[in-house]
């Protein structure tokens, strides 16, 4: 009995192995973990016409017409053969002697599965469909009238075909493992299964591949997406345990201090939401397991404050805290309105410095040495309450005296293992950490790759704010064109300012850092021109529409100082407009700017784009974002900017991503989506079972923490997290 980690060799041969080894399967169950993409009905014909020129496909169809003739070219003998689904046709095209074959095998009237790459051919009045040398399948007692009716009834599994592999080779491969491998040990508890109606392990495998009727490939689904559910909850359940067992210190609220003196000082009156959240994280520092908490709010909803009140918590209690930005501009930036909003609170030691008073230092990858050197020794002094940073802060000299809470800023940029790197540095217990992020998350999502986090969320945004209208400008009409730069006159007449933001930097070729997963969905449309490009279009507005403004650039190639000091001359208002990349996307902060046109806006995400406008609007003024695309009015470029126009709910602007995207893009998993442990279930349309697996791993992880009891469950979580490891070391 093979079982399911053997090589496919020993199952289906040499030859099929090397093959499947093509798509990327190795062993038994790499195979079994192929699922058909859909399925056939034997009676059913496939739609002929609507196939689609350089696609492999594999169709079902009736032997129409079968002419042979010789030629007196090269190959001799040429064969077409005419298959129709009843209205359209195909032409199967076979050259030279090998032409014989299919002639004996397909004689018209003959029902089969032909598969091959569409080419198209103009021929007499229109355009034909061929497949060239196809690859096909005769299906037996086919041929005639009197089909056995359980033939016409049978589904066929389609697989994802690829160039020298039919689905049905993939199909006949998938037996032979069926017929010969030990399917493997049931992973899922016996009550679970009872609890929730789900078939046993061995015919799951069967029902996805071989199944009767379309019933049964449901209930196979079902099960095998509960698999990869319960699989991934079960991890998540563990970790949480885990971090549960570990011992913090705990930083209680101290009545008078840096906090106290702090809220005081504070120009606002906290929101709602910001003292419900505030009162929880006080509490969970209280205590003497380390704090785990997601804090989601939408862009603009205040959630440094809410951050900066917990580090303060944690300085008041003797402890130091670090906050992680993911780029130097926002690292900066922190930095800047931290020390502006504590004032004397952060002059420790300085002349007019507070009585509790701390310090903030600044840590980011490509400082100068002599500042690097100052914030390294008051992180490992612990003269600095507070180290703010980039992933500069991850490496492993960066030392704290009594590190206590770690705080990350849009927490989509990091991945679990950074979170786990820096709470390493904690030194006798584990720090607290909070992770706050501006992009809504889809509760699946939430419960899946953040499923080891609590959660909070600030839901209404702090009183006053401004509406951001947004619009979509055609760049080829050249009125709209003209008034989003008379827009940008007038803010900046009335003493205001803007943003234009263009995809790439330029001078080159080189792409604009933008992360993995943010790339905005591909859309073949063959050759586009390269999208614009900062260091163009900046001399190109100074001199045209934007002349007489005072107007400098931003992008990440610029030297951290450079950018830091654009940065502080457009807070401090000495700019009118700043051409930048998405480096200003996350968390930028100036009120005064009031307009953002987004360039190429169809070269950006949706998510992105609603973070990029978050940018505006942050003042007593109403925020203005154009859009400007030269997408086809019908596209599904177009349809995406017209989504971002139409709401400022970036919880529902989040899901149209979602649903653009892969899964695998949203666990942050190489593009290729490799081994992605989640294959059938998805995040947008299994809540139900995703919720459900949630609970049941978690009365499992309780009741059996190291899963002693459930041998095969936790091999299967071994084979997880061996691949979790394998990417991550693949990425670094
Ligand atoms: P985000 O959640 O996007 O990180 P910020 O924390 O940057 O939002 O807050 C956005 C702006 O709102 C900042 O200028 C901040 O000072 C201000 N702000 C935060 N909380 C309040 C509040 N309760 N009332 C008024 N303004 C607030
Ligand atoms: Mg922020």
């Amino acid at each position: 009995m093979t079982t399911l980690e053997q090589p496919l060799v020993k199952a289906v041969g040499a030859k099929a192995a090397k093959r499947l080894a093509a798509l990327d399967l190795e062993t038994a169950g790499d195979l079994l973990r192929h699922y058909p993409r859909r399925y056939a009905q034997r009676g059913e014909l496939t739609d002929l016409d609507s196939l689609a020129e350089g696609e492999y496909v594999t169709v079902m169809a009736e032997v129409e017409k079968v002419q042979g003739r010789r030629i007196t070219k090269k190959p001799g003998y040429l064969l077409e053969v005419t298959v129709t689904d009843g209205s359209g046709t195909l032409t199967l095209t076979f050259f030279g002697k090998g032409a014989h074959v299919p002639e004996r095998e397909l004689p018209p009237g003959t029902r089969g599965l032909f598969a091959g790459k569409v080419s198209f051919y103009r021929s007499g009045r229109g355009i034909k469909r061929q497949l060239v040398h196809p690859e096909y399948k005769a299906l037996p007692g086919s041929a005639g009238a009197d089909a056995a009716r359980e033939f016409a009834e049978e589904l066929i599994p389609v697989y994802p075909a690829a160039k020298g592999l039919t689905s049905w080779q993939i199909a006949d491969c998938v037996r032979m493992v069926l017929d010969t491998a030990d399917l493997g040990a049931e992973s899922l508890p016996e009550q679970v299964r009872k609890r929730h109606r789900l078939i046993g392990l061995s015919e799951a495998w069967h029902g996805i591949h071989r199944p009767e009727d379309m019933a049964e490939a449901g209930r196979a689904r079902k099960r095998l997406k509960w698999d990869e559910a319960f699989v991934l909850q079960t991890a998540l359940a563990q970790r949480r345990r885990a971090a549960a067992e570990l011992a913090a210190t705990p930083r209680p609220p101290r009545a008078e201090g840096l906090l106290t003196e702090f809220d005081a000082r504070l120009p606002f009156e906290l929101t709602e939401g910001q003292r419900v959240v505030g009162a929880e994280i006080a509490a969970d520092l209280a205590r003497t397991h380390p704090m785990h908490r997601l804090l989601q709010g939408d862009v603009g909803a205040g959630k440094t404050v809410v951050g900066l009140r917990a580090i303060l918590q944690v300085v008041d209690a003797g402890g130091q805290a670090a906050l992680l930005a993911p780029t130097e501009v926002l690292a900066q930036q922190h930095h800047r309105s931290i020390v502006a909003m504590l004032g004397p609170l952060a002059k420790s030691g300085q002349l007019g410095g507070g009585e509790h008073a701390t310090r903030v230092a600044l840590l980011t990858g490509s400082q100068g040495a002599k500042a690097r050197r100052e914030g390294l020794l008051d992180a490992a002094s612990g003269a600095a309450g507070i180290v703010i940073g980039t992933h500069a802060l991850l490496q492993e000299h960066v030392q704290f005296a009594d590190l206590g809470l770690v705080v990350i800023d849009e927490q989509h940029r990091f991945g679990v293992e950074q979170r786990d790197a820096l709470r390493e540095k904690a030194t006798g217990g584990r720090p607290h950490v909070l992770v706050m992020t501006a992009t809504p998350i889809p509760r699946t999502v939430a419960m899946t790759v953040y499923g080891d986090l609590d959660t909070s969320a600030l839901t209404q945004l702090p009183a006053g704010r401004s509406p951001i209208a947004t619009h979509v400008v055609p760049a080829g009409n050249r009125a709209y064109w003209d008034r989003a730069w008379e827009r940008i006159r007038e803010e900046a007449g009335q003493g205001r300012q803007a943003y234009v933001v263009c995809p790439r930097i330029g001078d080159d070729d080189l792409p604009e850092e933008s992360p993995p997963g943010e790339t905005p969905p591909e859309e073949d449309e063959g050759a586009r021109r390269p999208p614009l490009a900062v260091l163009d279009v900046a001399p190109k507005l100074g001199e045209g529409p934007l002349h007489g403004l005072r107007l400098d650039v931003l992008h990440g190639r610029m030297h951290p100082d450079d950018k830091d000091a654009v940065m502080r001359r457009f807070a401090d208002g000495e700019l009118d407009v700043l051409v930048a990349t998405t480096v200003i996307e996350v968390g930028v902060d100036v009120p005064n700017s009031t307009v953002m046109v987004v360039m190429d806006a169809d070269r950006f995400g949706v998510s992105q784009l609603h973070q990029l406008r978050g940018r505006v609007g942050r003042g007593r003024h109403p925020g203005l974002c154009l859009l400007v695309t030269d997408a086809a009015e019908e596209s599904k470029a177009r349809e995406r900017l017209a989504a971002v126009a139409s709401t400022l709910d970036g919880f529902e602007l989040s899901r149209l991503d979602l649903e653009q995207r892969r899964e695998g893009d949203v666990l942050g998993e190489s593009q290729s989506g490799r081994r992605s442990s989640l294959r059938l279930l998805t995040l947008l349309s299994d809540e139900d079972i995703i919720r459900e697996a949630r609970t049941e791993a978690a009365t499992l992880v309780d009741a059996d923490p190291e899963l002693r009891d459930h041998p095969a469950l936790a091999a299967e979580l071994a084979a997880l997290l061996d691949e979790e490891r394998a990417e991550y070391l693949e990425k670094a």
